[in-house]
């Protein structure tokens, strides 16, 4: 085994070098994608930059799918099960005004310039290293670049990639930030449910305090009440609370 992976790394050494050389027009690319808005459930704009991206990386078949994904790959799609490379191209940056990015020496600042900008810099440039070759894959490679990922989006673009093209999956690797400090080796759970409260009517500024007070109380019996694993990557997230009068 300790053979196996001291070759494996000996292989990629000079990709690794490679990566790091590449690393100034990878920049480029996180700024380019970051200044194209893509509010979750409008990302066609940033779809169609990635999708030029993928083309000029080398990519075959690059498409954008029923869901918005932009799809593209290197293989045989359907011969054996791919390995999926994914990144997110939503923001939850509602702004649909092109991105202002400040740079500042290595310090680059603007809405979503890491979640995901970078990720889907790092995708188009493993594409790169892929189509041509440098980078030596035994398997077909999915690259693909999803859509609502963020909040309410609940992976609607992941969930159709993996009940269509990417369904079957060897493995999936998704690119999600910046850095490599943290890889997450176990997949996250989520569960989703609507909960109504109904109470007395009234002028919605007198209305949302009682519900959100309701809210926390419902929040320590739901906890209580579903089971919830206890994991050191789970939370619960609540969220979108809408005031309905009848
Ligand atoms: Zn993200």
């Amino acid at each position: 085994m300790q053979t196996a992976v001291r070759s494996l790394a000996a292989t990629l050494e000079p990709v690794f070098r490679q990566i790091h050389d590449a690393d100034a027009g990878v920049v480029e690319d996180q700024i380019a994608v970051a200044r194209v808005p893509a509010p979750t459930g409008n990302e066609s704009a940033r779809a169609e930059w990635m999708a030029r991206r993928l083309r000029a990386a080398g990519l075959r078949r690059v498409e954008i799918d029923a869901a918005g994904n932009v799809i593209g790959s290197v293989g045989a799609r359907g011969k054996s099960p791919p390995v999926v490379l994914c990144a997110h191209l939503d923001t939850v940056f509602d702004s649909r005004e092109p991105v202002h990015v400040i740079r500042d020496g290595d310090r680059l600042t603007a809405p979503g310039i890491s979640d995901n900008a970078r990720g889907l810099a790092a995708l188009a440039a493993l594409a790169e290293l892929v189509a041509s070759g440098h980078l030596p894959v035994t398997r077909p490679v999915l690259f693909a670049a999803t859509t609502c990922e963020e909040g309410h989006g609940d992976l609607r673009g992941a969930r159709f990639l993996f009940d269509t093209v990417a369904n079957g999956a060897f493995a999936a690797i998704a690119l999600d930030g910046p850095g490599d400090e943290r890889i997450v080796t176990s997949a996250l759970g989520r569960r989703r449910y609507h909960i109504a409260f109904r109470g007395p009517g009234g002028a919605v500024p007198v209305v949302l305090p009682v519900v959100i007070a309701d809210l926390d109380d419902e929040a320590g019996t739901l906890q209580r009440s579903i089971k919830i694993v206890p994991h050191r990557h789970a939370g619960l997230l609540t969220g979108c609370l809408h005031a309905v009068s009848q």
